[in-house]
């Protein structure tokens, strides 16, 4: 059995569903399990309507949500066959029905719990699932829709919930396992669970992959394989620099890592279940299907370019927080981190000097309450002109003169702050959000002239 997960481009239109079927039903004789993300920019559209509704732009919102009915109904007509239609177009009726009735309670809440976020958010996974599911049967294969939300339990935590992996995992095998030994195709959507008691969750943005995982782990995959729109793990961001190198094969920390500190194109828990139950993980290209993409494995890969990709994460904001009663003291950084903890905040980076630390965020919905209780105790500023650039490879560790390289090409660069991460397999720094393509251009530059074949594309 492999997982088969297909991103929001792969699954945007007709003619990208068409390619997904191709696709999977080549590889029929594997048992594949297929996730799907929802179509297009579902997800962003479904979002930004429900903020209208809460904003009281009732009826801008029920204008956005006839576009999206209209671009969904569309595509999911020309995906499937004739005799498919009726039950087919009956459940996105409904569904749309039920999303308009949510945007009247919005409308009169004012506001956008995290539970409705959650719920909104779902539908887009839950009609994907259910349209590609109902277009396998077009090109003659046994589609079958499980609802993930029956078999990916997760706690209670609205927008970022953490599956409970052993209550997954027995559902996974209980329900999906079965179906795909029986030669049939079970379509999921990705990115959706729900609580103990039935509440519907999410992930977390860009969790399909996640989920993906999860399905993998829980039905004992040989393999996941994780199906976007680019040829796999590249050298550089493509959305910051062109141009950059296929990485064929790269370690599950390496991954980790690169998927951590930017590279959009794997959510980072997706190696979490994949690394437990030791499964290989593929990113693959939906657009360039014969193309062998990325392999991620569980041992180090030798490779004689010390980096292997560069990651970066625009817009962070650094925090740098100074005080006087830090010297000497102890207990002080506790503090400090007890603040971020308390508003959920994840810190990405940190340096410290004798009195002060400066830590980097990405997520800033908490940053006034953190500042306020911070300054009970410290100086606070902060400044979200900033981006983070991440070295990543297992040789970062044991190569001597790296520091050097990497600052040497970035000599014309101011660096705000330097980290060489705890995993030991990561250089990382901060420049101004103007600086950033010139100093991943420079890096790249200097660290990928000459490429390990075994490990690149030329
Ligand atoms: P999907 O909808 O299939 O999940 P995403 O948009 O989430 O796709 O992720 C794929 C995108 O990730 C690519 O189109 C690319 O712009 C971006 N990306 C960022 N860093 C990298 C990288 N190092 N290698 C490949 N793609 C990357
Ligand atoms: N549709 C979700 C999102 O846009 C999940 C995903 O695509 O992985 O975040
Ligand atoms: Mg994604």
């Amino acid at each position: 059995m492999i997982v088969m997960k297909f991103g929001g481009t792969s699954v945007e239109s007709a003619v990208a569903i068409e390619r997904v079927a191709a696709i999977v039903k080549a590889r029929l004789d594997r048992q594949p399990a297929v996730v799907v993300s929802a179509m297009g920019k579902t997800t962003n559209r479904l979002l930004a309507l429900a903020e209208k509704a809460c904003a009281g732009e009732r009826a801008e919102a029920a204008r956005l949500l006839e576009e999206l009915a209209a671009y969904t109904l569309n595509e999911a007509r020309q995906a499937c066959r004739a005799e498919d239609w009726a039950p087919l177009s009956g459940f996105i009726e409904s569904h749309f029905q039920e999303l308009s009735a949510f945007l009247d309670e919005l409308a009169g809440l004012g506001e956008f719990p995290a539970q409705y976020v959650d719920l909104i958010s779902s539908y887009g996974e839950r009609l994907s699932s259910r349209i590609v599911a109902t277009a396998f049967r077009h090109f003659g294969m046994n589609g079958v829709h499980v609802d993930a939300r029956e078999v990916i339990i997760t706690d209670r935590r609205h927008t970022q919930a953490a599956p409970l992996f052993s209550r997954s995992y027995a559902k996974l095998d209980e329900r999906v396992k079965p179906l795909a030994l029986e030669g049939k195709v079970v379509v999921m959507g990705g990115f959706i669970g729900s609580t103990q008691d039935g509440f519907t969750t999410t992930l977390g943005r860009g969790g399909s992959d996640f989920s993906a995982s999860i399905v993998g782990a829980g039905i004992g995959a040989e393999e996941i394989q994780i199906w976007t729109d680019v040829d796999g793990m590249l050298t550089c961001d493509p959305r910051i620099l062109p141009g950059g190198h296929r990485v064929k094969m790269i370690s599950f920390g390496e991954a980790a890592e690169l998927a951590y500190f930017g590279a959009k194109v794997l959510h980072p828990a997706t190696v979490v279940p994949a690394v437990e139950k030791n499964i290989p993980v593929l990113i693959l290209n939906s657009r360039n299907a014969e193309n062998p993409g990325t392999r991620i494995v569980a041992e180090a890969v030798p490779c004689a370019n010390p980096v292997k990709s560069i990651a970066c994460k625009r817009n962070i904001t650094i925090v740098n927080i100074q005080s006087l009663r830090m010297l000497m003291a102890h207990g002080f950084l506790k503090r400090i981190f007890d603040v971020f903890d308390r508003y959920q905040t994840p810190v990405d980076m940190v340096t410290t000097s004798e009195v002060s630390v400066s830590l980097t965020i990405d997520n800033t919905s908490h940053l006034d309450e953190i500042c306020t209780d911070l300054r009970k105790i410290a100086e606070v500023t902060t400044d979200n002109t900033q981006s983070l650039v991440c070295l990543v490879g297992d040789n970062i560790r044991d190569t001597p003169g790296l520091g050097a390289r990497a600052f040497g090409a970035l000599r014309d660069i101011n660096i705000s702050m330097i980290t060489q991460g705890a995993s030991k397999l990561n250089l990382s720094l901060i420049v101004s959000d103007s600086d950033l393509q010139r100093a991943v251009k420079a890096l790249h530059d200097e660290f990928f002239v000459t490429l390990d074949e075994k490990v690149f594309d030329a």
